[in-house]
């Protein structure tokens, strides 16, 4: 981590601090915020910290500590403002995704609507109790807010207090309430925003009202609205201005009653509405709460629109230009941002003056050198330019010692919360000393931590994996969560992480409208499987995210992406670190295993491996989710060629992974060895097809594999995938060897021999092919394929063939006459015309001493052909896609398509005449795992699937707001 070497001159020494710890008063101060470590906090939970905070206001404290806790006051107040306020609304729901897509749904749709609306309006009657409470709470909380924006004004600060808590001990919260998990306002989690550029935007409205004897209403867009609307009034009416109401609303969700009164109200007054939300993306969300304010009667020149326009999104109105127009929009820069202020030299200089001071040092100087300048240019390209990206920069300080001996430090600050939003950062970076970059303090919701230097050089694996096994188990021991947020947030469609994988596993059903309708009870019965040691977890481990340091790997960014609200995929259980490990670093089963072994023995989490299969889905969907929206992110297209890599890396790991485990549950996985029969068996369309959003086998897969394995049959894959990917199912499913690349290369797995098959003119012409569609913008090739081409485009998050017109014309313009294609559901294969399945075979075959031995074929595509041919017995699945061609070759069609046909294929192959022997056995899947039951439901007819769906209304649960 240090550097030896001085790259300015080399005079100044760089100086050890006599302490490697955060200054003593934030340790005392944060240590008492343990609670903060979980973002997620039920509303009962809130009610108590809010309580606890108000009894340490001080009336006229003025220092740093003061000031958090009246922030904190504030966003937990206001977040009890929004939960109350959900409650009050019922459940809200955004049908326009299925009424736009499927147009025929509108009249049932409008229905189901009408039905909630009146479910809402019987709602009022019920909550009126709740309803009264919260008028006195918003009021008694925009009193506490001015006693905080002017305290010489407000001598009665403990009176005001009072009130508050008061209402808290009496309030009616119904217990059902009391359990639901916080909305974090993800302006003030992620977003870099400060109660402060609420009070800016203010400022800025003051300036821009023509006439400040009109009346105000706030119309705050719920969750971010209900943290800014209340402040915002509060400021206004501490200058002097009319506020008749508050209001706070999910546009999407449309009005409810009360909130549409509060708008005529505003009309009838010849109000006017301030509309204020946290950055947006496109602005649709507003123009909608423009929409809805003009259907209650507010004319356009009546609204102003605040709203804080972020980094990443400086770009929001070019989608829609007219949404707003007509409207006055009162927008804050990012360059006006209070947390921008917190980086100029000077508040750096102050903030690193007092941490230094305590260690013996004084600070001389702070500034951006060359340096600086070279890490802030290196942390932009890192940076994937989305709204999650932090407000940071790293400066050169000068440093000068009690002996006067000069040196310096570079230092980066980081944005990383508002208020106890925060204070998790602390929290970790204290618990994880020895695991992160030393980091000097928290203020102001700016963390500041040394800047070490990123060295290419290459990690020493064992070394890391050691450190990252024992990493991951010190976060269970000092991060552990009182309870696990995360099973609550994924029955009420909030969890990404695991919400993804429910969406993708709901694809067994086959049928998309099956899948729609399955997801939620799918999303239940993850939750369901508890996590013995929920904590914060790191929630990336890219190699990217490792420095050396002195004594071994040092973790960075090590605080923000396990949970962080809407943006992040909040999972809470380590073994998604652990699977992101794997993932990433690309491991090994047995490095897997060392990591494994490492964690359990650090952690004494002895149920991790139970639990890392699906994680290892979490992570890997997450990887190919973030690649494929960065490959569409225009911002981003001089990084396409990495995206490219990490989409594929993704898709290879849920492939293998979910072989792996299939595999797994396969009888009897040991090789057999070479003889007679030997089965040349077909991967795409037989053992395996596009079940999750990536190739798996089902139930029948398993059985069917079972079978040929119980009854001592030699079987070799005979396919299209890569070389590495063929091996690895060969190796899993302890097949005698097989063929890849569509018969570009045959290998032994008995004795490790291998053999090419692409003669050198035909493999010099690949080469020309290969190096012509990687100049064609926007075809991706697969790397992994070193004897045939996979080329492909991206589209709905998975890649999709090239045009055929396109390779055709690319191959005969570059008079490539040794190769030909094939179109797949997934890819372009360029292979040489020379090498084909059949051949394949038949070298495997010489290679392996069998030449004159029966063979039998099982294939579903033209590229099967040859090998049906070459083989003394061929079947297929009902899907195939040649059927006469195949006939014709004597080929014999299985009734049933995909894995059943082979099933049946198999069964027919063992037991020609339908009896059963010894070796029969149970066979295939036995343990009852949802993942097994996914896999015997994707044999299942899709329409009695869907038909049976129908009847569960648990799917509006998708479309909640
Ligand atoms: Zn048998």
């Amino acid at each position: 981590m240090q550097r030896e070497d001085d790259a300015h001159g080399g005079s100044a020494a760089i100086m050890e601090p006599s302490t490697h710890r955060l200054q003593q008063t934030e340790l005392d101060f944060y240590e008492n915020y343990s609670w903060c470590l979980n973002l997620f906090p039920t509303i009962s939970q809130i009610s108590r910290y809010l309580q606890q905070e108000l009894l340490k206001v001080t009336p006229g404290a003025e220092d740093w500590r003061a000031a958090e806790i009246q922030t904190n006051v504030y966003l937990l107040a206001c977040a009890i403002s929004n939960a109350v306020d959900d409650y009050i609304a019922g459940d809200q729901y955004d049908f326009s995704k299925i009424t736009s897509a499927l147009p025929f749904t509108k009249p049932g749709i409008s229905l189901f609507q009408r039905a909630i609306s009146l479910k809402a309006k019987a709602r009022l009657v019920r909550v009126h109790r709740l309803r009264r409470w919260r008028g006195q709470w918003e009021a008694a909380l925009i009193d506490l807010l001015k006693a905080f924006l002017s305290p010489g004004s407000a001598p009665d600060l403990e009176l005001r207090e009072g009130r508050l808590s008061d209402l808290l001990r009496t309030s009616p919260m119904p217990p059902e309430l009391g359990i639901q998990r916080l909305r974090v306002p993800a302006a003030f989690r992620s977003q870099d925003l400060t109660s402060n550029d609420v009070l800016l935007l203010g400022n800025k409205l003051k300036a821009s009202i023509p006439d400040p004897t009109r009346p105000l209403m706030i119309f705050g867009l719920r969750t971010a609205g209900s943290y800014f609307a209340p402040l915002l009034r509060a400021s206004l009416e501490t200058q002097g201005f009319r506020v008749l109401d508050g209001v706070t609303v999910r546009p999407k969700g449309g009005m409810t009653t009360p909130e549409i009164d509060c708008v005529r109200h505003c009309v009838r007054e010849r109000g006017r509405a301030v509309v204020i939300d946290e950055p947006v993306y496109t602005g649709s969300t507003l123009s909608k709460a423009v929409d809805a304010l003009q259907q209650c009667g507010t004319s356009k020149e009546d609204i102003f629109v605040l709203v804080p326009v972020h980094a990443s999104g400086r770009h929001w109105r070019d989608q829609n230009p007219c949404a707003l127009a007509g409207v006055e929009v009162i927008t804050l820069e990012p360059e006006e941002w209070y947390k921008q202020r917190l980086l100029s030299d000077e508040q750096i200089r102050e903030r690193m003056g007092e941490y230094f001071r305590n260690t013996g040092f004084e600070v001389t100087g702070v500034s951006i050198d060359k340096q600086a300048a070279a890490i802030n240019e290196q942390l932009r390209k890192w940076s994937d330019e989305k709204f999650h990206n932090r407000v940071k920069r790293a400066f050169r300080v000068e440093l000068r010692g009690s002996d006067g001996t000069p040196g310096f430090r570079y230092v980066l600050a980081k944005s990383v919360g508002w208020g106890w939003f925060s204070y998790h950062a602390s929290l970790a970076a204290e618990r994880l000393e020895e695991y992160v970059p030393r980091v000097f303090g928290l203020r102001d919701g700016m963390l500041y931590m040394e800047w070490c230097e990123h060295h290419d050089q290459p990690f020493d694996r064992a070394t890391w994996i050691q450190a990252a096994g024992a990493y991951v188990a010190s976060r269970v021991r000092r991060l552990r969560l009182d309870a696990d947020p995360a099973p609550a947030l994924l029955r009420e469609n909030r969890h990404k992480g695991f919400g993804d994988v429910a969406g993708n596993l709901s694809r067994a059903y086959g049928l998309k409208a099956t899948a729609v309708l399955k997801r939620p009870r799918l999303s239940a019965r993850l939750a369901d499987l508890a996590c013995p040691c929920p904590s914060l977890v790191d929630g990336k481990m890219r190699p990217l995210e490792w420095l050396h340091g002195p004594s071994g790997p040092l973790k960075t960014d090590f605080e923000q992406h396990g949970l962080g609200g809407k943006t992040e995929i909040n999972m809470t259980d380590p073994a998604y670190d652990l699977a992101e490990a794997v993932l990433h670093w690309e491991l090994l089963p047995a490095e897997e295993a060392d990591l494994l072994c490492r964690y359990i023995e650090q952690s004494g989490d002895t149920t991790v491996q139970q639990r890392l299969f699906l994680n290892k889905l979490a992570a890997g969907m997450r990887a190919m989710y973030v690649a494929h929206s960065n490959l569409e992110d225009q911002r981003l297209a001089h990084r396409a060629q990495e995206f490219n890599r990490d989409f594929i890396v993704a898709w290879n790991f849920l492939t293998q992974q979910t072989m792996r485990h299939c595999a797994s549950m396969c009888c009897n996985p040991k090789s057999q060895g070479w003889h007679a029969p030997i089965i040349s068996l077909d991967i795409d369309g037989v053992t395996d097809r596009f079940l999750f959003g990536f190739p798996s086998t089902t139930a029948a897969g398993i059985e069917a594999i079972s079978m040929l394995k119980a009854h001592g049959f030699s079987v070799a894959f005979n396919t299209a995938r890569s070389i590495p990917e063929t091996k690895a199912y060969c190796e899993s499913y302890g097949f005698a060897g097989g063929v890849a690349e569509y018969g570009a290369f045959a290998w032994d797995a008995n004795t490790g021999r291998e053999q090419i098959l692409v003669d050198e003119l035909s493999a010099h012409q690949l080469t020309v092919a290969r190096r012509r569609l990687k100049a064609v913008p926007g075809i991706f090739l697969n790397d992994d394929y070193r004897y045939s081409i996979r080329a492909y485009t991206y589209e709905r998050g998975r890649t999709i063939p090239v045009p055929r017109l396109l390779i055709q014309n690319l191959l005969s313009e570059l008079r490539l006459d040794r190769l030909s294609y094939h179109q797949t559901y997934l890819d372009t294969a360029v292979v040489a015309k020379s090498s084909d399945k059949g051949k394949g075979l038949l070298a495997l075959l010489q290679m392996t001493g069998q030449e004159n031995v029966s063979t039998i074929a099982i294939g579903d595509s033209d590229a099967d052909l040859p090998m049906f041919a070459t083989a003394s017995r061929a079947f297929a699945p009902g899907n195939i896609t040649c059927r006469r061609q195949a006939q014709a070759l004597g080929c014999q069609i299985a009734g049933s398509s995909y894995q059943l046909g082979l099933l049946e294929i198999v069964r027919k192959i063992v037991h020609p005449n339908g009896e059963t022997c010894d070796l029969c056995g149970p066979g295939g899947l036995t343990s009852g795992d949802l993942f097994s039951e996914l896999l015997r439901i994707a044999d299942r007819n899709a329409f009695g699937l869907l038909a049976r769906a129908a009847f569960d209304l648990s799917w509006v649960k998708n479309f909640r707001v």
